[in-house]
């Protein structure tokens, strides 16, 4: 049973939903504590004010297998970001604002409708900068019979008093664990601290849901999956974050060490950017996460490693 329903019969969903709305008076939903006042439509780093934008929902068949299960994970992209990064392969998405404004109303028909097409989740992708609206449109929803988890589908920019908000409401956390390295990180993705902010955004992720739960039919049900996508020239610090995972976390963290990058957007303009990972890269990454003791890597065979560069 998906956590949100247990809160929402204890009548405490709507506590959630008041105190995340009232981060949006001088905001401070993600890290970047813009302080700008988002109920009258001021926009800080993420562009969006008041309004949910959502770029596309259905049902998705890429994800990871415990996601994706027989009938898919019902995705939800959310327009716009918190992150710049100049690799992103959705920037007319996430930079340039492509979608349509939805109404809470509308938010909730969308999970309904996914939940009716037999979705085995709600994967809120790009979730960070509008965890207020979600959980209004999440309330509507309950209560028109939502019951499938929650996957809380980010870049790993995430702030732990939001996330707080989020404890017994998201089933399945699916952070993004980018980079090991600040400076590196202020360079591809505009932000500061992405490193240690990220650190305890996933000590807080899994302080909240433990490990990933896989039921007997191969479905995840519960726990935190993180996403290590790897970058030419070992820019990533691989090392450093299959170390973190494996000594502060947990040996038993679910890893997908992502093999698809490819250059995109303004790419280019960082040599160490400019092409695919080799299929030497990919390999020394997923010896670098067997060397930590992780136990449980996603991994992808060379095949589809191949025909996921190729898309
Ligand atoms: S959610 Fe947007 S406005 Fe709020 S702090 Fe983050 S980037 Fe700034």
């Amino acid at each position: 049973m998906a956590g949100y329903l247990e809160l929402y019969r204890r009548g405490k969903l709507r506590e959630r939903v008041v105190a995340a709305l009232d981060l949006l008076q001088k905001c401070s939903v993600c890290p970047h504590k813009c302080g700008v006042n988002r109920l009258t439509g001021e926009r800080g780093k993420c562009r969006t004010g008041r309004e949910v934008v959502v770029s596309s929902y259905g049902p998705h068949f890429g994800e990871e297998a415990p996601l994706v299960g027989t009938y898919g994970s019902g995705t939800i992209f959310f327009t716009n970001c918190n992150l710049r990064c100049i690799f992103c392969q959705n920037y007319s998405i996430s930079q340039l604002g492509e979608g349509e404004k939805v109404t809470k109303e509308q938010l909730a028909y969308i999970m309904l409708s996914l939940q009716a097409r037999a979705c085995h989740n709600i994967n809120l992708v790009s979730p960070t900068h509008v965890v207020p609206q979600i959980l209004e449109a999440l309330e509507i929803a309950v209560q028109s019979g939502l019951h499938v988890p929650l996957v809380y589908n980010s870049g790993g920019y995430d702030s732990v008093e939001t996330l707080r908000l989020l404890d017994g409401i998201v089933d399945i956390y699916m952070p993004d664990m980018k980079y090991d390295d600040e400076r590196t990180a202020k360079e591809l993705s505009g932000v500061e601290n992405y490193a240690s902010i990220n650190r305890a955004a996933v000590r807080e992720m899994h302080r909240q849901v433990g490990d990933l739960q896989i039921d007997r039919y191969g479905v995840a049900q519960r726990g935190l999956l993180v996403r290590h996508l790897v970058l030419p020239n070992g820019l990533a610090g691989t090392r450093g974050i299959v170390d973190f995972l494996s000594k502060e976390i947990s040996r038993n963290t679910y890893l997908n060490i992502m093999a698809q990058y490819r250059p995109c957007y303004r790419a280019s303009e960082v040599p160490g950017l400019a092409r695919p990972i080799s299929a030497e890269e990919y390999q020394e990454a997923l010896w670098l996460a067997k060397q930590a003791g992780l136990m449980r890597l996603d991994e992808r065979h060379p095949v589809e490693i191949l025909r996921l560069r190729r898309e």
